[in-house]
């Protein structure tokens, strides 16, 4: 299944903490240097011979560059399928002998460095996935600011989705972060689809057993988040409401945009959480393991080490 002689990259730097989070930044060849991070991760909920989770970049950068993100800037084009894959199968590779391969499930996210829906490679390597590693134990899960110039690729996962992936292993994410257009389009400066175009695609995506879309938010102070506005546009049906942190990176500290929630107070959000509720929605709250922020795993802080990295021309 896995045959290292066909990676290209090199990974330059790893750190992390076994338990937690391991980030490897890997260089792969090309005019000017490409550098990439990849994440092996725990839930720290479960047992990693229950749940782990692999998470993959697809663009070198981002050219998206959202307020509260670092991998933005230096964008350095999409990876390919062959890019991509190397990821995943270096993570695997690690695992090859502790009982990982066994586990329930095997999270693979396409969240790290990049806006999935920019390249058309993420779509072959689902395929490959689904052909070559025939397990039921791998979830794919997307994230993405939903561009406008992904709708054909949208369309294209969801046949994807429908083929290979259905009963509920396939989660398809949209990174949503306001109920207000305005503000949407300053925190992910892409033009994207609008809050009705997002719902009208939850809908045509949804199948029965298929897992609900989750509209994620990560919550800023002052970013307008109003649950009536989403209630209006999404249904519970075939959507979940999920509320993050902004997370301490580069970005989100020069942009002077702060978190709500935060590990030391989970509960700034309860009303919010209990007015979506209110309207029928599922809400999740995702804070994440302070462990994990300090190691630098978490969403937003991609290429911390790559920037540093980059900038003295490795
Ligand atoms: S959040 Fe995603 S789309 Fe936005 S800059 Fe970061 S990687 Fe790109």
């Amino acid at each position: 299944m896995i045959n290292s002689e066909k990676w290209t990259g090199r990974v330059v730097k790893t750190f992390g903490e076994n338990d937690v989070a391991n980030v490897h930044v890997l260089e792969f060849p090309g005019d000017k240097p490409r550098l990439i991070e990849f994440v092996d991760s725990l839930d720290p909920r479960y047992d990693r011979s229950e749940k782990w989770c692999i998470n993959v970049s697809t663009q070198a950068g981002c050219p998206v560059a959202c307020l509260m993100c670092d991998a933005g800037g230096d964008y350095r084009g999409n990876l390919a399928k062959e890019e991509i894959l190397e990821q995943i199968e270096r993570t695997l590779a690690e695992h090859a002998y502790d009982g990982s391969w066994q586990a329930r499930k095997i999270k693979l996210h396409f969240a790290r460095m990049g806006e999935p829906a920019m390249n058309p490679a993420v779509l072959d390597v689902l395929r490959y996935v689904a052909k070559y590693f025939p397990s039921d134990s791998f979830i794919p899960a997307v994230a993405t600011t939903a561009p406008r110039v992904g709708l054909k690729w949208l369309e294209e996962l969801k046949t994807i989705k429908n083929e290979h992936y259905s009963g509920g292993r396939f989660q398809l994410q949209f990174s949503v972060n306001s109920s207000n257009e305005t503000m949407r389009d300053r925190l992910m400066p892409v033009s994207k689809l609008s809050l009705p175009e997002l719902a009208q695609f939850a809908r045509t995506w949804f199948q029965s057993g298929d897992r609900r879309i989750s509209l994620n938010f990560a919550l800023g102070r002052g970013i307008p988040l109003e649950a009536e506005i989403i209630a209006s546009h999404f249904s519970p049906e075939n959507a979940l409401v999920k509320l993050t942190p902004i997370n301490p990176t580069a970005r989100s500290n020069s942009n002077g945009i702060e978190t709500v929630i935060a590990p030391e107070s989970p509960e700034a959000a309860a009303k919010l959480v209990h007015e979506l509720e209110k309207y029928g929605f599922e809400v999740i709250v995702s804070i994440g393991d302070p462990k994990e922020i300090k190691i630098g795993s978490n969403c937003g802080q991609a290429a911390r080490w790559v920037s540093e990295m980059l900038e003295k021309h490795v």
